[in-house]
């Protein structure tokens, strides 16, 4: 037997999560079965947790959208017992029970081996915010990053954490947008050299193009937010949009495309093939320094889960979350 999230939808339709002990017997099919050692909390996760139940398909459920740990039994040739493995996006967490658990069962496809340089704790330091910041600043890459400073919106959160840190760290100047004045501190150690505060960009402005300001945007937060941010980009430079903790409307107009070449580059994680995968973690080893990804972790037991749900979709946690499923 081993312990689990289990996310159970009730008479009233309502639902509610508690650990649960469960067998293998239990577990969904898939190839290979892996003893789970850490798990994070993501946006996506707090909906899941939560009581309208959010993304997930089928109940009862083990949420947790990403997962590290070690194959117990495989009945893929790719895979042994032994292995170190990683796991982000194909909707599991959602669609497939998820890290909440002590064991987990899935296709040998979703998987990724452990890169060389981390170990499963950091990798879920990491988590998939952290690897969709990564995907966020390859995405950026691809496209060039003008000089002048990178802006990272929901700086202080997880996907903007890592975005400051890896960017920092490969030379770029990072210009960190936050709601809470408090996390500048934190953001100058992970190696913001400015702070804007959300209530700046926020501000109502009527004209579509400001002064060619940023050399590339991460944003985590969309809404008005990002549509006030593509009027600051320089000529031809990339925003990579990856969330919509602010709200999911764009308010923009087509001006900053049409007269300043502004790309707007749409990041997915969770349908990425095997080898982008495999690339994004390799970079995260390579470009990550593991100091800074220390300094933004928060540790959690299954226990701590329901509450931490709550607190994610509340824009109030910062850094990373990292779940040890078996303290
Ligand atoms: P977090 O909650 O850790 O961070 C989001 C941050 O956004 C908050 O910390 C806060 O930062 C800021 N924020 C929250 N609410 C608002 C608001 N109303 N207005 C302006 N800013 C706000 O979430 P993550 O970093 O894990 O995820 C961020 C977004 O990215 C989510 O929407 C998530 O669903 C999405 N995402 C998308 C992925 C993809 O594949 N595209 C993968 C992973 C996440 P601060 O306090 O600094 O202002």
């Amino acid at each position: 037997m081993f312990n689990a999230l289990v996310v159970n939808k009730n008479d009233d339709g309502k639902t509610s999560a508690a650990v649960e002990q469960l067998g293998l017997d239990d577990l969904p099919n898939g190839d290979v079965t892996v003893a789970v050692e850490y798990s994070t909390v993501n946006y996506k996760d707090g909906l899941c947790i939560g009581p309208g139940g959010g993304l997930v398909r089928n109940y009862p459920h083990v949420p947790g959208i990403d997962f590290a740990g070690t194959v117990e039994a495989s009945d893929d040739p790719r895979y042994k017992a032994g292995d170190k493995v990683v796991l982000t996006g194909w909707r599991v967490g959602e669609a497939h029970w998820g890290g909440y658990s002590q064991k987990a069962r899935v296709k040998a496809d979703w998987l990724v081996p452990l890169p060389a340089g981390l170990d499963t704790r950091q990798a879920m330091a990491v988590g998939t915010a952290g690897f969709t910041a990564m995907l966020a600043v390859m995405a950026l890459e691809d496209h060039g990053i003008k000089e002048g400073p990178v802006l990272v919106t929901g700086a202080a959160g997880g996907v903007g954490s890592v975005a400051t840190a890896i960017l920092a760290n490969l030379g770029h100047k990072v210009a960190g947008v936050t709601g809470r004045p408090e996390t500048a501190e934190y953001l100058e150690a992970l190696g913001a050299s400015q702070i804007v505060s959300r209530e700046e960009i926020n501000e109502t402005v009527k004209r579509p193009l400001e002064g060619e300001t940023w050399g590339g945007c991460v944003d985590a937060v969309g809404s008005a937010m990002l549509a006030r941010v593509l009027g600051q980009m320089q000529y031809g430079a990339s925003v990579a949009a990856v969330g919509l903790a602010g709200g999911a409307g764009l308010p923009a107009t087509v001006i900053p495309f049409l007269l300043r070449g502004v790309n707007l580059l749409g990041i997915d994680s969770v349908m990425q093939p095997y080898d982008n995968r495999l690339r994004a973690w390799e970079r995260i080893a390579k470009d990550l320094p593991m100091d800074k990804l220390e300094a933004m972790v928060r540790p959690a037991t299954l226990s701590d889960l329901p509450a931490l749900g709550a607190d994610i979709l509340n824009g109030q946690v910062q850094g990373r979350i990292v779940v040890d499923v078996n303290a």
